[in-house]
């Protein structure tokens, strides 16, 4: 599938089933991943940063545990079976990609933190960083810790919230099912949908809630829910076949879930809705910095106003009027302590080792003069 090539598309997540990375006897799939490798090579050659959503550790687990039903008989099993199986899953990339001149980094998540702001933000902070150096994140639930009540449990909607997570443009679901169908595909007169504008309760009627494999546990509905997440942070994502080799880059039929044009919903999020726990009050060359795109640092910051905790929402003002709004990265006390002081006195300030913005630009949305609803 030669869609969201890197002239349209900086960030790509691609996320990998575990049906298509590990074979009906339990063993990793290599010379499909090999060639899985090779166009990840090439989509970096080509200047395009993809993070990896790599499923597979309970099905190889269970396996060289010899557990039953490939190791989702019960939470302690597919616990067990993740921990032994996310080892070989990962050093399996790290070599393949390896062998392409590749770096590879194991990032395990678990809902809370994604979900939580405060995490959330580590997180991206993390993802964004690992790409901008051109490592290839291979990123996984932490399914060995993760308990029922606080899981993902399937890696279409964690592909969709690292997406978001890492301001990704777009994100592919690689399956063993090329796309959406009007009925279920294995009956017969079910016909392809290429693309959906619109998640509505049509296209939700069309899922159908098993998946084809038995191995991962993500069937249509689970991708359909992504494709929500992922179209309402400001990223396209499409479901692909990923059965023959090289899947990412001969073209192939797949469904694509366009997100809306415009400014992305993350940053009209952040615009409007949640109330702000604080302000910072900013310089006039901080406020220029802002307006071309930049992120906030402290030694721009004049006044802390409000109690807030890192993560929480604060309105940044100039003049006396808002000009942006966007999460923190240091909460109320820290934000006053390292005001007005360059990034370099930060981490002598603190005692430990700091972010180098207070406002992230990711985390941020301008909102101009009387109309705070206008997002840049
Ligand atoms: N995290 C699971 C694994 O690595 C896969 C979840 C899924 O099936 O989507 O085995």
């Amino acid at each position: 599938m030669s869609l969201f090539t890197a002239s349209s598309c900086a960030r790509l997540i691609v996320k990998i089933g575990s049906a298509l990375l590990v074979s009906p006897d339990g063993e990793v799939r290599r010379a499909w991943l090999t060639s899985v490798a090779a166009d990840i090579a090439a989509r970096h050659a080509a200047g395009q940063q993809v993070a990896i959503v790599s499923s597979g550790a309970i099905a190889l687990g269970a396996r060289r545990l010899g557990l039953a039903k490939g190791g989702r008989a019960n939470l302690e099993d597919a616990q067990a079976a993740a921990a032994v199986g996310q080892i070989a899953l990962a050093g399996t990339w790290a070599e393949l990609l390896g062998a392409e001149g590749l770096t590879a980094a194991q990032m395990l998540v678990t809902l809370g933190d994604l979900e939580d702001r405060r995490r959330y933000l580590n997180a991206a902070a993390t993802l964004d960083r690992l790409l901008s150096l051109g490592v290839v994140p291979i990123i996984n639930e932490n399914d060995s810790v993760a308990t029922e009540e606080i899981r993902f449990g399937d890696n279409d909607r964690l592909a969709a919230r690292v997406a978001q997570a890492a301001g990704a443009s777009a994100v592919v679901l690689l399956s063993d099912i090329d796309g959406l169908y009007d009925h279920n595909p294995s009956l017969p007169g079910a016909n392809h949908i290429g693309r959906v504008d619109r998640i509505d309760a049509t296209i939700e009627a069309m899922a159908d809630a098993g998946s084809a494999s038995g191995m991962g546990s993500g069937g249509m509905v689970s991708k359909i829910a992504a494709a929500r997440i992922a179209n309402a942070a400001g990223a396209h994502l499409a479901i692909a076949s990923g059965r023959a080799d090289h899947p990412l880059s001969m073209p192939s039929r797949y469904t694509l879930f366009a997100a809306e044009r415009g400014a992305p919903a993350r940053k009209a999020w952040l615009a409007g809705g949640l109330t702000a726990a604080g302000t910072l009050h900013v310089d006039a060359g901080a406020a220029r910095a802002l307006r071309s795109g930049k992120s906030l640092l402290a030694a721009g910051v004049t006044r802390v106003e409000g109690r807030f905790a890192r993560g929480d929402l604060v309105t940044i003002d100039a003049d006396g009027a808002t000009i942006a709004r966007g999460l923190s990265e240091y909460d109320a006390a820290e934000a006053t302590r390292l005001m007005g002081r360059r990034s370099d006195d930060h981490a002598a300030l603190l005692g430990y080792a700091p972010r180098a913005a207070l406002v992230h630009r990711d985390h941020m949305a301008l909102v101009s003069g009387s109309n705070q609803g206008t997002v840049r």
